[in-house]
């Protein structure tokens, strides 16, 4: 259920024409005589992607991609470098007389380089992230997005493939003490990533008017990396079973680190422990709610049968009544591709946002260098490439025949449909079309975490506001226990990482007080141990927007309108909602 789970996404696109542009063209920097800073933005951005070509490639900007720098300590110094010389030119374009949209920019870009300067001196997560070193995403991104011809990108990726022996041995030098955490689930995905390189690639080589000599030095080069991933596997295989006699880094982040990383990543107008308070408010509120709801359906579903004294029960048998309704596995995808076409309908007809049926969307099996977060995914294409697909990653189902029918009962007929607003229709993908034609890149570039997840959370109840899914108490009912789970994504952060939450008890707040199937509870334990701050993002976005359109609507009175209200707050791109209350309370 998410956009990726760090600070800027990593976005991977595949273009289905010759891309309009140039690869590596700045849309929205083209304007002529440029004011200071804009000629500070666009020098910013060109020396941003020139030190970060990976991120670069997810963006749709090819101009570094046959580079792979290798993530060493003199990398680092370079970075940190860098961050600082940005910070002393940014103070001199920082003027009072900015636009209000400049100056959003400008915060945007200054939160990027003092969070990446915070992540190179204080959460230093080089040491102790693995699954942070992975060459995959960037080669696949180059080998399947039509940006330019076949022989033009695979030349590319021949260079860049030399980087990749050095960059894995300067992993192994960077990390000290993982955590076992992060040490198996990169185990699990240097699998995927060596797939990169197998007979799909090896058949795209052969296929290509590349030269006999090319050919033979490609395939070399690509037997090479795999060698260098598999390397790299046997080294955290080794350094794990080490770290299971002791000595591993603990994967709680604790109150100090979490708190500097909320400031960074959320952007908000409260702390982690204000939220995480904020959070347990709302909880409550859900539950009342949720009691009505079932006490209202009870006697339609159980009879004479009297419903159980206990709140959390009588909740619980409703929703697991509800929940046997649901798709066979081999059903799952087929029934997400046949909804889509649905709620493209309905946001229409009812005048929600604007889409364009010109930009693809593909439903397809998460990659496998990249699962293990989620379940569920969604990858925009990036600014640079605004007309290139969108994936709807689906993990694929599966485990025990126990495990299957846990995860469909959580991911019913109900809740499916929520899925899918989330990801798709009107969430994620509707985000994307927007950002991507703002005028500002820096607000599509650095898109804030807080934002995208806050946007898809609150397209599920604006959905159903708006009368999808007929205002049932049902729909309402299991709705309400999708929201609770982005409400106990805070609790469960906050908990587990500052305040030291169990497993025990977090299966007691997860699976007891907000009914999720099992294993939802196993995904989520297993994702708040790989990721910190990230579950937040949902609640404090999607809270912040919920009060934002209020104020506006209590602001606008007649002339308030909801289209148009949820394109000017797309069409920011991806800032903090802290700014778009400025641009549009003013
Ligand atoms: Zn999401
Ligand atoms: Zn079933």
């Amino acid at each position: 259920m998410s956009a990726r789970p760090c600070l800027v996404l990593p976005l991977l696109a595949l273009c289905l024409c010759a891309a309009p542009q140039l690869a590596g063209a700045t849309p929205g920097t083209a304007a002529v005589a440029a004011s200071p800073v804009e000629a500070f933005k666009t020098a910013f951005l060109d020396a941003y992607w020139r030190q970060n070509p990976d991120m670069a490639v997810a963006m749709g900007n090819y101009r570094y991609a046959d580079r792979l720098p290798a993530p060493d300590a003199v990398a680092r110094k370079a970075d940190l470098a860098f961050c600082d010389r940005w910070l002393r030119q940014l103070k001199a374009v920082d003027v009072p007389s900015l636009s209000a949209q400049d100056r959003i920019d400008l915060a945007l870009i200054r939160n990027e380089l003092e969070g990446n300067r915070w992540a190179l001196t204080t959460f230093r997560s080089f040491e102790w992230n693995p699954t942070q070193y992975n060459v995959a995403g960037g080669f696949d991104l180059l080998l399947s997005t039509e940006y330019a011809p076949l022989e033009t990108r695979l030349r590319t990726v021949a260079k860049r493939l030399k980087g990749v022996p050095a960059y894995y041995a300067a992993a192994k030098a960077s990390l000290g003490k993982p955590t076992l955490e992060h040490t198996a689930m990169a185990i699990a995905q240097s699998r995927g990533a060596e797939g990169v390189f197998g007979p799909d690639f090896i058949q795209k080589v052969e296929g290509s008017k590349l030269s006999p000599v090319e050919k033979k030095a490609l395939l070399a080069a690509a037997l090479q990396a795999q060698r260098a991933i598999a390397g790299y596997r046997a080294f955290l295989q080794g350094l794990e079973s080490r770290l299971k006699t002791g000595g591993a880094r603990p994967f709680r982040v604790g109150k100090e680190l979490y708190e500097q990383q909320f400031t960074y990543a959320i952007q908000g107008d409260c702390n982690g422990e204000q939220l995480y308070r904020r959070a347990l408010v709302d909880k409550e509120k859900l539950l009342v709610k949720m009691d009505e709801l079932a006490t209202q359906l009870w006697p339609a579903y159980f009879g004479a049968e009297p419903a159980p004294a206990d709140r959390l029960e009588r909740i619980g048998r409703m929703i697991g009544k509800l929940s046997a309704k649901h798709v066979a596995a081999d059903q799952f995808m087929t029934e997400i591709r046949r909804q889509l076409p649905i709620l493209e309908r309905w946001v229409t007809e009812h005048n929600l946002v604007e889409l364009d049926p010109t930009r693809p969307l593909e439903v397809r099996e998460t990659p496998a260098y990249s699962r293990g977060i989620g379940g569920a995914s969604f990858d925009g294409p990036g600014p640079y490439n605004p007309s290139a697909k969108g994936f709807y990653n689906v993990d694929p189902i599966e485990g025990t025949p126990e495990q299957k029918e846990s995860f469909l009962r959580e991911y019913n007929d109900y809740t499916l449909q929520v899925l899918n607003i989330h990801e798709a229709i009107p969430g994620h993908y509707v985000q994307f079309l927007h950002a991507n034609k703002s005028p500002s890149l820096v607000k599509a570039v650095f898109v804030n975490g807080a934002m995208a997840e806050g946007w898809a959370v609150y397209a599920e109840r604006m959905m159903l506001e708006s009368g999808y899914g007929g205002n049932s108490p049902e729909m309402w009912l299991m709705y309400s226990k999708w929201n609770l789970r982005v409400v106990c994504n805070t609790i469960l952060d906050y908990g587990v990482h500052v305040q030291g939450m169990t497993e025990a008890e977090a299966r007691q707040l997860l699976v007891r007080e907000a009914f999720q199937e099992e294993t939802e509870f196993k995904e989520k334990w297993h994702r708040v141990q790989v990721s910190s701050v990230q579950l937040s993002s949902y609640y404090a976005g999607y809270s912040a927007i919920r009060e934002l359109r209020e104020d506006v609507k209590a602001r606008r009175k007649d002339r308030f309108d909801l289209k148009a209200f949820h394109e000017e707050l797309l069409g920011y791109g991806g800032a903090p909602v802290r700014f778009l209350r400025e641009l549009m309370l003013p």
